[in-house]
């Protein structure tokens, strides 16, 4: 059974953040381990306000689960601040984790900032196996926002200098709609499916957990981002529409 180890923020909405990707780690059958580097308060409707977790709390969970498990995988989300970003920098180097995917969450759909610290959290990119920006992100990263499918693979090219070993731009928003994966030589492209007319809650935490679970089931890097996007695109079409806001995406197997 693969164990895949979560640190993320934490909405109590569950359709983002650790819920989000916790829920997606076990109908994918496998194991996650789940540490809060944030509270948030939330609802479908938006963030209202996000509380850090203390340091030595997030130092403490971390030291008894990297001593009690073999950790086949990462995803790393919600990453609130400077000081948090250096920390878990340095515990990934110290423990040679394999398989970390990072999703650099800048800013939530509805616009409140969860990551005040982008120019650290960039400094992380070079443990990463995988970074899956959205176009938004790639704006506060490079500074331009990606509007053609060509933009999107200079993008990726430019953000492959940070150091990850591969990136995937998620172009959802635009009207090509589709996903590219740079891997340092080769393209991937998926083109995106059904979408629905109200914005969907957590789809880029869903995303970015499921591939995390298929690298550490053994899969290939294309191949797990080719089934993590079938199983995001089901998480889409069966979304909740349960709060009056955003609707909440459902992961299921
Ligand atoms: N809350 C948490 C804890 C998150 O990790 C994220 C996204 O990663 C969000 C909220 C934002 O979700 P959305 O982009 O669907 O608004």
């Amino acid at each position: 059974m693969a164990i895949i180890l979560v640190i993320a923020g934490f909405d109590p909405t569950g359709g983002a953040g650790l819920q989000a990707d916790l829920k997606t780690i076990t109908v994918l059958g496998e194991v996650g381990l789940t540490v809060a580097t944030a509270l948030t308060v939330q609802d479908t409707q938006g963030v209202e306000a996000s509380y850090v977790v203390e340091k030595k709390i997030v130092k403490q969970q971390l030291d008894r689960l990297f001593s009690d498990f073999s950790i086949d995988a990462v995803k790393i989300g919600m990453l609130p601040n400077a000081e948090m970003v250096n920390f878990i920098g340095e515990r990934l180097s110290q423990h040679h984790l394999p398989h970390i995917v990072i999703d650099p969450v800048i800013r939530a759909k509805k616009g409140f900032i969860l990551n005040k610290a982008t120019e650290a959290l960039v400094k992380l990119f070079p443990l990463a196996e995988l970074i899956t920006p959205n176009l938004d992100e790639i704006e506060v990263f490079l500074g331009k926002k990606p509007e053609s499918l060509e933009e999107m693979k200079e993008a990726a090219k430019k953000l492959k200098n940070f150091g990850a070993k591969a990136i995937l731009v998620k172009g959802g928003e635009l009207k090509t709609a589709t996903d590219v994966l740079f891997d340092g030589s080769d393209f991937y492209i998926w083109e995106v499916t059904k979408r629905q007319l109200k914005p969907v809650h957590g789809t880029g935490c869903v995303l970015s957990s499921a591939i995390a679970t298929f690298l550490a089931k053994g899969l290939s890097l294309p191949e797990a981002v080719g089934k993590a996007k079938k199983f995001i695109t089901l998480a889409i079409e069966g979304a909740l529409s349960v709060g009056k806001g955003n609707l909440l995406s459902h992961p299921y197997a």
